[in-house]
This record gives structure tokens, C-alpha cells and sequence, in this order.
């Protein structure tokens, strides 16, 4: 009746000694663990699962871990219904040495293999249902999967079943389970006739069922919990169940299930039947959420699977648990191990593995014990949740969902069970749509509905061994915020996150999704997030005054700095002045030219040799050019002007150059310290105007309807481009993905988001996103509670409160700056000035002295060409002579020196000088005086 399983089995290997850092150098650490499994046939994704988690956790590095490796080895030939076939194979198995063992049996295979572990002393983990009453207490059996009994009862109560109920079962457990629920309803003061029913074929209960159809009105009270023996047998009574028509309208059906979204309910959903089960498996758990996304990604590193099925999730918590486990005893006893192995065999107890044949006087293996006792200790953060044993092997401490199906819609979550807090429900009026129930009572425990975005809800990460339960699993802005609202209103809360991830926007059915769709439907009472004040939230929920302020703002990868360049002193003046100093310069030097020509007093009587006197005038055009020059250089020059004409030109130009020098000085080092960034965008209206940058929004949120219903052009303009695009190109599920989208697009994407999450994400590493413009709306994020909530007067008081002393600032300031890792934009450091900031200078520097050189050297060739003229001497030894005259004679400028310069010396040329304004005077030395004439 039960399909076949098939056993695999995880063999043991060679144990190598292996050395280890530290304080736990001195452990003796095997290199391989063995394990035996035992997998049902009915689901393949467990081997995946298996072979995953192995490689996974042989793969782990620089972990707590001593080293260690898992070894499997799968076998399929096993009927796990087969008692004697069963224990043959973990008899086999032991025979080859395991350390402990994993796998599932029913009836009666099950209770064999119970025995036969206690007997052993062989800690055997179990994914299939332990039994709560009818099978003996054992020591080495781990129960992986909590039982639901207890939630079946609560839920029940909640459901206020009082009248006939039909408990189906169909297995030898059920009269077991049947009588535990009378046991307990009577503890708990309850009288409510149950019927139990045994189907005796599940393959072909169709009889049994349409008797039960059948049945006169007061049986037919079609209140039904189908508690099957497991999850294979319970799909293949619904789905009987729906051939038979029992699937429709006054049904109400609990499933004895801890795995119920793995049902295919679609032929439940449209008759009007209602069903209600539990899921074991939360993904916003931190350990579950954590393990899919690496088991999500496609071979050969995870498995390309999105979800994990319930069995598959336990075995990968009972590889879990033992490694932790082994882990923990190596730590506690280097050596507890280190006499086991031989020949890379397991010996127990002298004898070459676990033996149980009958020839043999059965030897229990002998760490069976202290590793049970390892098991029961540590408390394991497993898929399933926090994983806890009691004395007995099983699960204390687990909680579950509870979700419903009804008419059109569900599974849907309706609330939460645990053994302490029972059946706590999210849900306070019937029907599902964004009816507004005249609801004034409150719940004991207020849900609050949150959305996970950084840095307001964040999953906190645990300490090494840490296991986190409810609110403590999220850190953030609004989690503290929650918390400061639950002392100061007060009010007792838990934390879930919305179930599809979204803020609220209304779809073309009229149907509220997100945070705003759980408060209108009251699966939840309130809504701290990030959640934006808009009218149409307004109209059916209450939002409280805001508690943070925002806009939407442009988000774009920071473009790269630009060092200064070699000729970067020229930038603290822009072009256009630049030109402007060259035309004054230049028209200075020519109104100093003609005034000093024009005005009699710039002319000077200078004694001519021989002739008498000369006028002459100092400020040539040459000169001119030279004062003027002289003065924007800051410097001066031998000539002054002495004309008031001449000394207004010169002071206006002076006073011309100071305030150019000084602004300029005033501007250098900045230009030549400062790596320029240049944004290749400022504002949105420059986004707007552009086409080779894409930009887009969240694809669901105030921001995609601010553009989406905007009036104004430019936002039309961009809400049109966004639409025009790929919406994979443009618009993206959250903000995360925002981010990532503008840090990964090179430049080429723009995100818009609200400033508070672009600034918090611009001080986050690699700090490669900036925000750039003016916002371009204004508005806030409140605290949301469903219509009528009695708490939304203390609340919105409390928010008022927390802004007037400062909390929120204080807050704020945390969340963002204080954990900020890019530093301020404005503490740029004051770098120091390197060559190639300057270099530019120094290439004027060389430029001008080479110049300088060549145009000697042209002087120097045009005087020796007029001198051997004049003196009608070839060119060759005038400028032989001339060159002499400049390395001795002209340079020595002291007395006796000077007689080379005698007309009548050997050479005969005498000193010639041209005067500025191109008189040539002759001179010679008069030996009596020492003076030049
Ligand atoms: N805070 C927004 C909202 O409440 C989300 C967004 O569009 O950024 O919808």
C-alpha cells in the first residue's frame, strides 16, 4: 500500500589524521565521517538536496569547523516497507562502520527500525512522522518533523468546531492520535464528539469517501481532518476527494500536513471548500532565505531549484545537526575519536565495524551514546527553524504557518502556531478584498507589516552559534522605530515581512497588493516601512505624520575623478578671461607708447657723444610692452614713467593686476589639489533631455505613479521614454536591485529613487553611486494602520513626540551617517602638489630659456653681420672677435679689463651700443680716467 523506498546508503572511508591551527591543533580530526541514508522514493529532489548540502559543507572554509568531511554513497534498491528488508540494509551499512544514519519508514518498518537503533545504540534521524502516542519512547530516533497534533486541536478551537468532526486516518497510529486529541480537548475543558474513520485502501478509498458523502445531515456536518500517514497519502486522497465531489461548497477541511504548499489545491479553489494547513517551511527565515539563494543559482553551483520541498529541507537539517554536533564533541575531546580507526576501517569496540549480525553477540557502537547525547545538546539553526530535541528525540520549540484556502484565493497566510503562543491568527474579519470591517477590537499582539530595504528592515546577521528568533531577526531603522512605538503607545508586536514583497499599489481589479493590501484585508495592523503618504493610501488606510521626509532624487554611478592636468594652473581662470589679460596687456602697452610720446614729460636730454645733447624717451613700444609686462608679473622694470599721463596708465594697470593675481593665487591650489568629478548628468531635466543614459523606476511604488500620473511635461516627457523602453532595461523589483542596476550599467543607467534611500546607499561601499540635482517632489513616509485601528491616535502622538525631542534625528543620524562607509563628500583631503600638477610651469620655464638662447645667438649673428659691414672686415672674424669680446671682454666688466676695447687695440673694433631708440653710440676707454666714453 505504500510506495517502495529506496535506501541509500553513505559509506564510510578512509580516516586520514589531520593537523590543525590553534588551540585545536592538538584534535584528532578524521578526515572522512560516514553516514548512512535511508531516501523515499517519492521525492527526487531529496538526493539533490543531499549531495548538495555534502558538497556544500565539505566545501566550507575557514569556518568553526575542525576539517572534517561528510562521505556519501547512495543505494536504491531498498523496500523501506519491508521490515525485515529495512533493517537487513542498516544492518548491512553498519556492518561497513556509519557514524549515524538518516532516513524515513512508515509502519510498521518504522517501529522496526526504532528498535533496532535503540538496540545498536545508532542515532537514526527520521524525516517521516514519529507518532505522538502510539510508539514507544526511544532515545536514538530523532524525530525530524514536528508533529501537528496540538496545531490540528488549536486551530480547530479557533475554527469553533463544537459539532460532529470527522477525524480520517489510515494507519494504526490514527486510533493512537485520535485518542491523544480527546485526551487533550478534555485537559482543555472541550466536549466535541469526533468520529474517527480508517480508510483502509488510500489507494482506492473512493467507497469509504462517497459513504462519507453520503452520510445523513447530522454526520455530514462536513467539518474533516485528514490525517494521513504521510504527504504521498494525503495527495492521493484529495485528489480522490475531488473525484468523488467532496470538494465543494459546506466542506471544511484541516490537512494534517506540514508541507501544505506543496499541494496541488487548484481543484479546491473554485468549489467554495475550505482548507487549512500548515507550512513548516518559512523563506523569510534567515537560514532557509540564505540557503536558496545559493541553492537557486544554477549548476554546477546550486541547482537551479527556487523553492525546497519539506523532506528534502529535513535531511539537509539532519546533515546539519550531525556535523554540528560531531563538531562540538571533537572540540569538547581532541582525542574522542582518535582510537576508532585503522586501516582507514571503523573498528567498535576491537571488531571491524558495527556488527549486528546473529552470529554475533550484538555489539552497540560504542560512541552511539555520547553522540545522541552531542545531538540533544546544541541548538542547530536549521531550514525548519531553530532545531531543539527533547529527551525523547522530538522537536520542541518549532513554529509553523498556518494558511488558508477559500473561494478564488489562497494558500494565503492566516497566522502563526507554536507550542507556547498556540494559534496566534493575522486575521480579524472574514473576507479577503479591501472591505473595511467596522473593526474595534484589537489583537493582543499587534502584527506589524514591513518590507525588507536597507537601512530601514535588514536581516540581522547572527553571531557565530547565535540563533535569532522573532523581532530580533531584523535590525534596521523601522525595527528600532517599531520598538521605540511599542514603549511609548504601548502595544505588544511581532514583525513579518509582507508575504509579495511590495508597498501598496492598486491593480486594475481594485485589489490593494502589498503593505497596504495586508492592512486592508487586516492580516496585519500596521505597516512601519518605508511606505509613502499618498491620497489614494489615504483613502483606505490611516497614515500617521510622517516620520521621515523625502523626494524623489536621481541616483547615477559616480563618474571617475579627473586629475589635474600638466597645465591645470591655467584652469582657476576661465578662457575668456585669459584672452581679456592678453588684449589689455597688449593695448596697455601701446596707450603707455603714445602717452609717452604725446606727454613732453616723459622725454629725457641724454649727452651724445660728440654731438651735444639727445632727447630721448625711455618707453618705446618695446619698453612699453615690458613695463606692462613687468607689472602683471608682479615685478618691476628699470623704467618708470614720470608723466601723471604715463604714472595713470601704470597705476590703473597695476591696480588691474593686483586684483587678477590675487584672485587668481586665491584659486591655484585648489585647481591644482582637487581630482575633479564631472557628473555626466545634473538634474532630472538634463535626464530627461538625453537618450544615450536609460533611467527608470521601481516598477511598483510611488515613484513609478508620481511619473506615471505626473502633469508636468519633463516627467511626462520621461515617464514616456521609461515606457518606451525593454521594462527589464528600466524598471526593477526593488531598490537593491535599483543600485545594483546603476553601480553594474557603467554609467549608463540612472536610477530614481527616494533621497533618503539614495543617500544611505551613496555612503555604503563601494561608494560608487552619487545623487545628483534638486529633488523633485516632497513628501513622507508614515506609519500605516488599517481604518479604524484603535492605536492610531497613541501613534500618530508618539511620531509627533519622537520628532520634538529629537529621537528621530538621533535616529536617522545612526542609520545612515554614523554607519556610513564613504566618509563625508566634504572632508576631501588636502593632497599634496606632485610634479604632474605643476609640470605645465616648468615646460614655460624650459620653453622660455631655450627661446631666450636661440634669440641671443640671432642677435649675436646680426650684430657680427652689421659690425663686418661697417668695418669691412669679413663675418668670419668679426664674429671670431665678437665671441672673444663676449667671453672675456664683455663679461669682465671690471678697469684694466677694458683695454680691449681701444680703437687702436689689435683688433680695432670698438665697443659699439645701440641705444633703444636706435641711435648707435660709439664708445671707447680712456686709459687716464678709467672711464668709459
Ligand atoms: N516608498 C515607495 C512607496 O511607498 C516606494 C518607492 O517607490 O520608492 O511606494
Amino acid at each position: 500500500m505504500e510506495t517502495p523506498e529506496i535506501t541509500l546508503w553513505l559509506i564510510l572511508c578512509a580516516f586520514t589524521r589531520l593537523s590543525i591551527n590553534g588551540q585545536r591543533a592538538e584534535a584528532y580530526v578524521p578526515e572522512n565521517i560516514p553516514i548512512g541514508a535511508i531516501l523515499g522514493k517519492e521525492s527526487r529532489q531529496v538526493e539533490t538536496a543531499v549531495r548538495y548540502k555534502i558538497k556544500q559543507f565539505n566545501g566550507k572554509k575557514g569556518s568553526d569547523y575542525l576539517g572534517f568531511k561528510v562521505e556519501a554513497s547512495l543505494h536504491s534498491d531498498v523496500n523501506v516497507d519491508n521490515p525485515n528488508e529495512f533493517i537487513g540494509s542498516m544492518c548491512d551499512q553498519m556492518n561497513k562502520g556509519i557514524f549515524a544514519f538518516i532516513g524515513s519508514s512508515h509502519l510498521p518498518a518504522a517501529a522496526s527500525a526504532f528498535d533496532f537503533a535503540e538496540k545498536f545504540h545508532m542515532p537514526y534521524f527520521t524525516t517521516s512522522r514519529g507518532g505522538v502516542t502510539s510508539l514507544r519512547k526511544h532515545f536514538y530516533s530523532l524525530h525530524m518533523l514536528p508533529d501537528h497534533l496540538d496545531a490540528i486541536i488549536d486551530v480547530m478551537l479557533h475554527y469553533k468546531w463544537t459539532d460532529y468532526i470527522y477525524y480520517i486516518f489510515d494507519d494504526e497510529d490514527g486510533f493512537g492520535r485520535l485518542s491523544y486529541i480527546y485526551k487533550r480537548l478534555e485537559e482543555l475543558g472541550q466536549q466535541i464528539p469526533i468520529a474517527g474513520a480508517k480508510l483502509n485502501d488510500t489507494n482506492n478509498a473512493y467507497a469509504e469517501l462517497r459513504m462519507l458523502d453520503n452520510l445523513p445531515q447530522r454526520f455530514a456536518n462536513k467539518k474533516i481532518i485528514l490525517d494521513m500517514s504521510s504527504h504521498s497519502v494525503l495527495k492521493k486522497v484529495l485528489e480522490q476527494i475531488s473525484i468523488v465531489g467532496m470538494n465543494k461548497h459546506g466542506y471544511h477541511y484541516i490537512l494534517g500536513t506540514l508541507a501544505i504548499e506543496e499541494l496541488n489545491l487548484t481543484q479546491f479553489r473554485h468549489g467554495g471548500v475550505n482548507i487549512t494547513g500548515f507550512s513548516l517551511l518559512n523563506y523569510t527565515y534567515y537560514e532557509l532565505d540564505k540557503f536558496i539563494e545559493d541553492w537557486a543559482k544554477p549548476p554546477p553551483e546550486g541547482t537551479g531549484m527556487k523553492t525546497i520541498e519539506l523532506t528534502s529541507a529535513l535531511f539537509v537539517d539532519s546533515i546539519s545537526v550531525i556535523t554540528k554536533s560531531l563538531n562540538t564533541m571533537m572540540i569538547n575531546k581532541k582525542d574522542v575519536f582518535s582510537n576508532i580507526f585503522r586501516d582507514g576501517a571503523l573498528y567498535n569496540n576491537g571488531t571491524r565495524g558495527i556488527k549486528c549480525f546473529s552470529r554475533y553477540q550484538p555489539t552497540p557502537w560504542i560512541h552511539g551514546p555520547g553522540i545522541i547525547e552531542a545531538i540533544k545538546t546544541p541548538r542547530v539553526a536549521g531550514l525548519s527553524g531553530e532545531i531543539v530535541f527533547d529527551a525523547y528525540g522530538k522537536r520542541i520549540n518549532y513554529s509553523m504557518d498556518v494558511l488558508e484556502v477559500s473561494l478564488d484565493s489562497g494558500p494565503i497566510k492566516i497566522g502563526d502556531w507554536s507550542k507556547e503562543n498556540g494559534f496566534l491568527t493575522n486575521k480579524l474579519g472574514e473576507g479577503l478584498e479591501d472591505k473595511k470591517p467596522n473593526v474595534t477590537a484589537t489583537r493582543t499582539i499587534q502584527i506589524i507589516t514591513t518590507v525588507l530595504a536597507a537601512p530601514y528592515v535588514m536581516m540581522r546577521k547572527p553571531e557565530p552559534g547565535q540563533i535569532l528568533t522573532g523581532v530580533d531577526r531584523y535590525e534596521g531603522y523601522c525595527v528600532e522605530l517599531a520598538k521605540l512605538l511599542s514603549e511609548v503607545v504601548p502595544f505588544n508586536y511581532t514583525i513579518k515581512i509582507v508575504e509579495d514583497g511590495q508597498y501598496g499599489t492598486l491593480d486594475s481589479n481594485g485589489r490593494w497588493d502589498g503593505m497596504v493590501g495586508e492592512l486592508t484585508r487586516q492580516t496585519a495592523d500596521m505597516a512601519i516601512a518605508p511606505l509613502t503618504i499618498k491620497s489614494m493610501r489615504e483613502r483606505v488606510v490611516d497614515f500617521s505624520k510622517p516620520f521621515m521626509r523625502t523626494g524623489i532624487s536621481v541616483m547615477i554611478k559616480k563618474p571617475e575623478k579627473q586629475k589635474p592636468g600638466v597645465f591645470s594652473f591655467m584652469d582657476p581662470l576661465d578662457r575668456e578671461i585669459w584672452m581679456s589679460i592678453t588684449f589689455a596687456f597688449v593695448g596697455v602697452s601701446i596707450v603707455m607708447f603714445l602717452v609717452s610720446r604725446i606727454s613732453p614729460y616723459e622725454w629725457n636730454i641724454v649727452k651724445n657723444n660728440g654731438d651735444g645733447m639727445k632727447l630721448k624717451n625711455a618707453f618705446t613700444l618695446k619698453n612699453s610692452m615690458w613695463f606692462s609686462f613687468g607689472a602683471l608679473m608682479q615685478q618691476g622694470t628699470d623704467d618708470c614713467p614720470s608723466s601723471v599721463s604715463g604714472r595713470l596708465v601704470g597705476s590703473a594697470w597695476w591696480f588691474f593686476t593686483l586684483i587678477i593675481i590675487s584672485s587668481y593665487t586665491a584659486n591655484l591650489a585648489a585647481f591644482l589639489t582637487i581630482e575633479s568629478m564631472v557628473p555626466p548628468v545634473n538634474s532630472a531635466e538634463e535626464l530627461a533631455n538625453q537618450v544615450d543614459i536609460k533611467y527608470g523606476t521601481m516598477e511598483k511604488g510611488s515613484t513609478y505613479d508620481f511619473f506615471k500620473s505626473s502633469k508636468m511635461e519633463t516627467y511626462k516627457k520621461m515617464f514616456k521614454f521609461m515606457s518606451s523602453q525593454d521594462p527589464k532595461d528600466v524598471f526593477v523589483r526593488d531598490n537593491e536591485e535599483g543600485v545594483k542596476k546603476v553601480q553594474n550599467s557603467k554609467g549608463k543607467y540612472a536610477y530614481l529613487v527616494e533621497s533618503t534611500t539614495n543617500e544611505y546607499h551613496n555612503q555604503r561601499k563601494p561608494c560608487d553611486t552619487m545623487k545628483v540635482g534638486a529633488n523633485l517632489d516632497s513628501k513622507g513616509y508614515g506609519v500605516a494602520t488599517y481604518q479604524g485601528h484603535p492605536l492610531r491616535d497613541a501613534v500618530n502622538l508618539a511620531i509627533l513626540k519622537m520628532h520634538e525631542d529629537g529621537t528621530l534625528t538621533k535616529l536617522k543620524q545612526k542609520w545612515w551617517y554614523d554607519k556610513g562607509e564613504c566618509g563625508s563628500s566634504s572632508d576631501s583631503k588636502t593632497n599634496e602638489l606632485t610634479l604632474s600638477n605643476v609640470a605645465g610651469i616648468f615646460y614655460i620655464l624650459i620653453g622660455g630659456l631655450a627661446l631666450a638662447m636661440l634669440v641671443s645667438l640671432c642677435e649675436f649673428l646680426y650684430n657680427s653681420r652689421q659690425d663686418s659691414i661697417m668695418y669691412k672686415k669679413s663675418f668670419k672674424d668679426t664674429a671670431r672677435t665678437q665671441a672673444r669680446l663676449s667671453i672675456s671682454g664683455r663679461c669682465g666688466m671690471g678697469g684694466k679689463d677694458r683695454s680691449s676695447f681701444d680703437n687702436s687695440s689689435a683688433y680695432g673694433v670698438p665697443y659699439a651700443y645701440t641705444a633703444p631708440n636706435g641711435m648707435i653710440t660709439f664708445r671707447g676707454y680712456d686709459e687716464k680716467t678709467d672711464t668709459e666714453v
